[in-house]
C-alpha cells in the first residue's frame, strides 16, 4: 500500500512530499514522509472514512498489516525540523508517560 496521491502534500519546511496522518493513540496529525520507508516505525493506513491513520509500529507487532505500509515520521527526515516549542505558561510536562523513540531494529 501507499497514499494516495491527494493525501501527498509538501513539508512547509523543506517541501518533501509528506502526508498528514491522525494517530491511533491520540488523533493528533502527524507528518509521514510520502515515501514509504522499510526502515520506518509507522504503520500507516487509509481509513474507512478517507483519512490517514498512523500507529507506531512495536516489538510485539513489527510488521505492518497487508494494508498498511512502513512510514517515517517526517520529523526523523526533514532537514529543518521546526524549532523546540518553549512552552508559554501552561507548565505540562512532556516527560511522564513519553514513550522514547526507539531505533527500528530488523
Ligand atoms: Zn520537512
Amino acid at each position: 500500500m501507499k497514499p494516495a496521491s491527494q493525501h501527498i502534500t509538501a513539508c512547509r519546511r523543506c517541501h518533501a512530499p509528506i502526508c498528514w496522518a491522525l494517530t491511533t493513540a491520540n488523533g493528533k496529525r502527524q507528518p509521514v514522509d510520502a515515501q514509504p520507508s522499510e526502515e520506518g516505525n509507522l504503520a500507516v493506513t487509509q481509513g474507512a472514512d478517507g483519512l490517514l491513520y498512523v500507529r507506531s509500529l512495536t516489538k510485539a507487532h513489527p510488521e505492518p498489516r497487508p494494508s498498511e505500509w512502513r512510514a517515517m515520521p517526517h520529523h526523523a527526515t526533514c532537514p529543518s525540523p521546526p524549532p523546540p516549542r518553549r512552552s508559554s505558561g501552561g507548565g505540562r510536562r512532556a516527560t511522564s508517560g513519553a514513550v522514547r523513540p526507539v531505533p527500528w531494529q530488523r
